[in-house]
């Protein structure tokens, strides 16, 4: 089964013609969706889209971009999102040193709070990180969890050894695809066949084929072609969630 396990069909970009671009995934072979909440109000979304739609499943998350709504309301909140039937995971948390739109200490609060929260729900968690490989990888140890998803991993194979020892899961999406990123087919190239996952990140990073256009979930298809193209073998399905 392909699954696309990192999509965000609530934003916006997507108004128009929802619908629509569900229904290319479907046709494309793309069986089931993950609709990704970043901070209250798209974790609300998500959820919401959950239920509208049989092939798209939910997480609930504060992204480090928005790691100051996260509080006591915000876990009591998830704590009841995480009973809904449709949920799959904790995320996406993390860190972001890159952007750092919010100081490191509050970051490192929200994204250890949330690890917390989902050992406490028994659910895997999705991470973001950029920039902050050391940091992200020491709070993921200490938290003791098991099943996480590197979401659009794109550290290098030394970072992703460490994490595949630990039995995490490593995400791949269109920037495989990227002429330049070389140093990431080494990883893809690299992964034991139990421990990455396919994404798109739509509406962002389209795939090279696309480059500059509004992404979209049918693309994993082509995320997929790559890692086949790049590991000379046919993917094995992996379930995640
Ligand atoms: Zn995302």
């Amino acid at each position: 089964m392909l699954i696309d396990t990192h999509v965000h069909l609530d934003f916006k970009h997507f108004d128009k013609d929802r619908g629509e671009v569900i229904q290319r995934a479907l046709d494309a072979g793309v069986e089931r969706m993950v609709n990704i909440g970043c901070d209250v109000r798209t974790s609300d979304a998500s959820v919401v889209l959950a239920h509208e739609y049989d092939c798209i499943f939910a997480t609930v998350g504060i992204h480090p971009h928005d790691s100051d709504q996260w509080g006591d309301d915000v876990a009591n909140k998830f704590i009841v999102q995480a009973k809904d039937e449709k949920m799959v995971a904790i995320g996406e948390i993390g860190l972001d040193y890159y952007h750092m739109r919010k100081p490191e200490e509050v970051q490192k609060k929200a994204f250890a709070g949330q690890l917390a929260l989902a050992r406490e729900v028994s659910l895997p968690v999705v991470v973001h990180i950029r920039d902050a490989a050391r940091d992200a990888y020491d709070i993921l140890v200490e938290s003791g969890l098991e099943r996480v998803i590197l979401h659009c991993f794109n550290e290098d194979l030394e970072f992703a050894e460490k994490c595949w020892a630990k039995g995490w899961i490593t995400g791949f999406g269109g920037p495989v695809t990227y002429p330049n990123n070389e140093r990431l087919r080494e990883v893809v190239e690299m992964a034991p066949s139990k421990q990455f996952v396919l994404e798109t990140d739509c509406p962002f990073l389209p795939p090279q084929a696309h480059r500059g256009q509004r992404n979209e979930p049918a693309y994993v298809k082509e995320v997929l072609e790559e890692v086949e193209k790049i590991r000379g073998e046919r993917m094995e399905v992996v379930y995640p969630f």
